[in-house]
C-alpha cells in the first residue's frame, strides 16, 4: 500500500518512530485538527496515522460519522459509482450486495473501516466548528459549544454537496403536509398511499421517484428541465461472486482497476472534450434509452432534453423511466407558480394537490468549510477571499492560510468520478507539503499567489473544452458560468498530485 510505502520511508528517512514527530519549532509533535469525519475526513485521520502522526482530534458537527452516507437516507439511495471503484484503496471490500450498493451498506462500511483503523476515539461528536484564526503561527479553534482548541494543522473534510439548496418558491412555509429535502429525508413519515411532489429531477431525484412511485397513491414529478438518463441495470453479486473475492482479494483490485481504466477512458475523455468519441457514446446511449424506454410520444417529448447529455452531471437509473410510466405518475413541466396549503400551484393554474412534498432540489455547492468564520495571516477572512467564487490552488490550498488543507475541496473532480479515490490522493500529496513542515524546513505552508491565479486561469481557459459549458443549467457552474470543477483529464489530476512542486508553495 502507497500509504504504508510512505510511513516507512519517512521513518527511516528521520530515524524515528510514529509519534515522535515534531516541526512546530516548539519540539512538540504537530497537532492536527481535521474538520468532519466523512469518509474524506476518516482517509485523512487513517493515512496521517500511517505516517507516523498521532495528535489528531476530528470534530463532527453530527452525532455520527459517515458525512453525506449519514445524511442522505432518502429511499433508493444508492451510490452510482460502482461498488469496487467506490471504496477505500486499502479496503476491499467482498461484501458489496451490488454493483452499485446502497446507501445504508456503505455507511455502514465506512463506520467498519472507522472503527477497524481505531478512528472512532479521535473523534469528538456533536461539536461544530464555527471559527479558525491563524494567530502566531497556529490555528484557534472555537465550537459553537464554546470549545476552544488548537493546533498546528488543520485539514477541512467538511464536503462539496453538503448544504441543502432550498428553493425559493412563493407560499414553500405554508403547505399544511410535511415538506422535506432529500438529505434531510424524514423517516417518521410514510409515503405508502400518499399524493407525493417531487421538485426536482437530478440524481437524488430520480433515485427516490424510481424507488417509491410503486408504493405511492400519486407521484407528481415537478421537472424543470428535461434529464438525460442514462441506463445502467443494478445487478446482485451472487454468493459465488463473492465467495471469490473473499477468496481472493486480487480479484477486487483487478476488477477495481479495469473499472476505473473504462471510467477514466471512457467518461473522464468525455466531459472533458466535447469533440471525443466517448461523448458521443453516450449521447447516443442517452438518446436511445429515452427513444426504447418511453412509450408514449408526449411524455417522451416531455422527457427529452434539449441540451447536450452529460452537460448536466450525468444520471444514471435503472427505473426512473419504468416508474415515470406507472398509471400512478405524473411529470408536470408547467412552471411552479406557488406553494399553497393543499398542494403546488403552477403556471397554467392547475393546483396539484399533495399530501407530501419532496424538495429534491440539490444543494449549494460554493460553501465549502463555510460558515465556518475562517482568519488566515495578518486576519485575512476566507469569506472575502471567496466573495466571488471559490478558489484554492490544486483544490487543496490557499495563499495567505498557511497549514490550512482542503480534502474535496472547490474545482477538483467531482461528478461521476470516486471522491473516495480523490480524498486519499489529496491527503497523500497534502503528506508531502505537511513533511516540509516535520523535516523543519518551516513552520508554516500555503500555495503562493502566482500558483493559485495561474492555476485559476488555466482552469478557466481549460474549462471551455468541456461538456459543462454546451449550454444547459447545472450546479458545476459559477457565477461566471464557468465550471467550478476539475475540467482536465482524471490523469493529469492523478499525475500533478503526485509530486507537490515546491516553487509553487511559501514556506516559512
Ligand atoms: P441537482 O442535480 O442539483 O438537481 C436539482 C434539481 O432540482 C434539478 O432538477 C433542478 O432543476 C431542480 N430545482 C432546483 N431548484 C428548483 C426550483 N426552484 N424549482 C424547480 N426545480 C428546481 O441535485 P441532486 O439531485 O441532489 O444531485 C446533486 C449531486 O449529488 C449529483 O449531481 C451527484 O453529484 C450527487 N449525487 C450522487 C448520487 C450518486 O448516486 N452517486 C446520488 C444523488 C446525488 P434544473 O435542472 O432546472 O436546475
Amino acid at each position: 500500500m502507497l500509504v504504508r510505502g510512505l510511513e516507512s520511508f519517512i521513518i527511516r528517512r528521520m530515524g524515528r518512530e510514529p509519534g515522535n514527530s515534531s516541526g512546530n519549532g516548539a519540539g512538540q509533535p504537530l497537532r492536527f485538527v481535521i474538520i468532519g469525519s466523512g469518509v474524506a475526513g476518516i482517509i485523512a485521520a487513517i493515512q496521517l496515522r500511517e505516517a507516523g502522526f498521532d495528535n489528531i482530534t476530528i470534530y463532527e458537527k453530527a452525532e455520527r460519522a459517515g458525512g453525506t452516507w449519514r445524511e442522505n437516507t432518502y429511499p433508493g439511495i444508492c451510490c452510482d459509482v460502482p461498488s469496487h471503484m467506490y471504496r477505500f484503496s486499502f479496503e476491499a471490500n467482498a461484501e458489496w450486495s451490488h454493483q452499485y450498493s446502497p446507501g445504508d451498506e456503505i455507511l455502514a462500511y465506512v463506520e467498519a473501516t472507522m472503527r477497524k483503523y481505531g478512528i472512532e476515539p479521535l473523534i469528538r461528536f456533536g461539536h461544530e466548528i464555527t471559527k479558525l484564526q491563524f494567530v502566531d503561527g497556529r490555528w484557534r479553534i472555537e465550537t459553537g459549544g464554546g470549545i476552544q482548541d488548537e493546533a498546528d494543522i488543520v485539514i477541512a473534510a467538511t464536503g462539496v454537496l453538503h448544504h441543502p439548496n432550498y428553493p425559493e418558491i412563493a407560499g414553500i412555509d405554508s403547505f399544511a403536509g410535511p415538506i422535506f429535502h432529500t438529505a434531510r429525508w424524514d423517516h417518521d413519515v410514510s409515503v405508502e398511499g400518499k399524493r407525493v411532489g417531487v421538485i426536482g429531477n437530478g440524481s437524488s431525484g430520480v433515485q427516490v421517484v424510481g424507488a417509491i412511485t410503486p408504493q405511492v397513491e400519486q407521484m407528481t414529478v415537478f421537472q424543470r428541465t428535461a434529464q438525460w438518463i442514462m441506463p445502467g441495470k443494478n445487478l446482485a453479486f451472487g454468493e459465488d461472486e463473492k465467495e471469490e473475492f473473499r477468496r481472493n482479494p486480487a480479484a477486487m483490485d483487478e476488477m477495481h482497476e479495469k473499472i476505473g481504466r473504462a471510467f477514466e477512458e471512457g467518461f473522464g475523455e468525455a466531459v472533458t472534450d466535447v469533440h471525443s468519441p466517448q461523448l458521443q457514446v453516450i449521447g447516443e446511449m442517452c438518446l436511445q434509452h429515452l427513444e426504447t424506454g418511453i412509450r408514449d410520444p408526449e411524455l417522451r417529448e416531455k422527457l427529452r432534453p434539449t441540451y447536450q447529455a452529460a452537460c448536466k452531471r450525468l444520471v444514471i437509473s435503472p427505473n426512473f423511466y419504468e416508474a415515470l410510466q406507472l398509471p400512478n405518475a405524473e411529470v408536470v413541466t408547467e412552471g411552479i407558480e406557488a406553494i399553497e396549503a393543499d398542494g403546488i400551484r403552477t403556471s397554467d393554474g392547475r393546483l396539484h394537490e399533495l399530501d407530501i412534498i419532496v424538495l429534491a432540489t440539490g444543494f449549494r455547492v460554493d460553501r465549502f468549510l463555510r460558515p465556518i468564520t475562517v482568519y488566515g495571516r495578518d486576519g485575512i477572512c476566507l469569506d472575502e477571499v471567496w466573495a466571488k467564487r471559490p478558489i484554492a490552488y490544486l483544490s487543496v490550498s490557499m495563499p495567505d492560510f498557511p497549514n490550512l488543507f482542503l480534502l474535496n475541496g472547490p474545482n477538483g473532480p467531482v461528478g461521476n468520478f470516486s471522491l473516495i479515490e480523490v480524498a486519499e490522493i489529496q491527503t497523500r500529496y497534502i503528506l508531502q507539503l505537511i513533511e516540509r513542515l516535520r523535516d523543519g524546513s518551516g513552520s508554516e505552508i500555503a500555495a503562493t499567489h502566482a500558483a493559485t491565479d495561474k492555476f485559476e486561469a488555466d482552469r478557466a481557459e481549460a474549462a471551455k473544452q468541456t461538456i459543462w459549458m454546451t449550454g444547459c443549467r447545472s450546479w458545476y457552474l459559477d457565477d461566471r458560468g464557468i465550471p467550478a470543477v476539475w475540467p482536465w483529464k482524471f490523469s493529469r489530476f492523478r499525475k500533478l498530485m503526485e509530486r507537490a512542486d515546491p516553487a509553487d508553495y511559501e514556506l516559512r
